[in-house]
């Protein structure tokens, strides 16, 4: 008989739920579940693609020096502070399975992305969920939970599902009150989309316990590729990189990343676009009685009256081609996180709700 069984711990881990992209017998869905550019990548990436496409038998740099250097240059920042991976899902993955062990402990927020739990969990760490006030992150909270097993804190900012922000100075006081041993970890998924915002940068700069954490599938249009990248102490990096394995990013990925990041204009009409359309999405829902948290980032936290009418809109919206996001595993069963689409998407999705209700 066999004993192949996976470590203790590894199959009480919920599995991700991520969005749907299809649905049966229905044709034009529109897709406003996972936060993307619906734009989709720059024109420059598409062209990085088919160039890179002719070196796909070599294998692609271990050190992603390019990448590296234009994130830098770009960004203002110091590239021997820069790692890159598959998506910033594997730089969470590698900051648990490196900075972790048994019985230590991993906070994130109640309302906070799933990931950081599953990554916590699969290094054989506890994750701790601290409470927020009002779907707003509580420094007090998450300071109050910190003990001396703590390692890391992460916080996403904007965060997801309520694209809300906590401002820099409560993040400083957040990292200057963590115990010695504990990471903080700034998750900037959406930081583009906040004009000025460095998404923690600086800090990292001023402080060695803090990590920024960036990714090219949100406003870079690349979620397909897989590309994240995270900002850090030169300690720290030096230790990822133990973690990380050699040829983590495909050559075709580094291309595209390396092309889209400096196509700065992209970037900029982008963010214009999300917010104006993010402005009046949240309005044409305020409109039929449905508010949303005032958001920073490319999606609306639209509130429904209860988990029973949250569930019904979902429905309904799917049987009209519309694929939004339930958010009760994130501890908001009365919500549904929506995407900012294109103008048709957003006047399609408002206009839909407006039926439901
Ligand atoms: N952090 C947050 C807050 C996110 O919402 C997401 C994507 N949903 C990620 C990280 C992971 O993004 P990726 O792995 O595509 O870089």
């Amino acid at each position: 008989m066999t004993k192949i069984a996976p470590k203790p711990g590894i199959m009480d881990i919920a599995l991700y739920e991520g969005g749907k992209s299809a649905i049966d017998g229905v044709a034009n869905v529109v897709k406003l579940s996972s936060n993307e550019n619906p734009f989709g990548p720059p024109e420059v990436a598409r062209e990085a693609i088919r160039r890179a496409s002719h070196e796909l038998h070599r294998y692609p740099s271990t050190d992603h020096a390019a990448l590296r250097a234009a994130i830098a240059e770009v960004h203002n920042l110091d590239a021997d502070r820069i790692i890159c991976g598959v998506g910033s899902d594997e730089i969470i993955h590698f900051l648990c399975q490196a900075y972790t062990q048994k019985n230590d402990e991993v906070i994130h927020t109640e309302h906070g992305f799933a990931m950081y739990r599953i990554s916590a969990k699969v290094a054989g760490a506890k994750p701790v969920q601290v409470p927020e006030k009002e779907r707003v992150t509580d420094v007090d909270a998450i300071l109050a939970a910190c003990t001396k097993k703590t390692k890391l804190v992460f916080l996403a900012n904007p965060n997801n599902p309520t694209g809300t922000m906590v401002g820099l100075a409560e993040i400083e006081r957040l990292a200057e009150g963590l115990p010695p041993q504990a990471i903080l970890v700034l998750d900037g998924a959406y930081a583009e989309y906040v004009e000025g915002y460095d998404g923690g940068a600086k800090l990292v700069e001023m402080r060695e316990n803090v990590v920024m954490t960036r990714t090219f599938s949100k406003i870079h249009g690349l979620g397909g590729l897989r590309v994240g990248w995270a900002y850090a102490p030169k300690p720290i990096i030096d230790v990822l990189n133990r973690v990380r394995g050699p040829f983590n990013l495909s050559n075709v990925a580094l291309a595209a990343a390396e092309a889209a990041i400096r196509d700065r204009e992209y970037v900029e009409k982008s963010r214009a676009e999300n917010t104006r359309l993010r402005t009046w999405l949240a309005e044409a829902l305020m409109e039929h009685g449905v508010p949303s948290d005032t958001s920073t980032a490319n999606f609306v936290l639209a509130r429904l009256s209860s988990p029973e009418e949250a569930e019904a809109c979902d429905a309904y919206l799917q049987k009209q081609g519309l694929i939004v996001r339930r958010v009760s595993g994130y501890g908001l069963p009365s919500a549904l996180r929506i995407s900012v689409g294109d103008e048709p998407a957003c006047r399609r999705v408002a206009h839909c709700i407006g039926l439901f209700k």
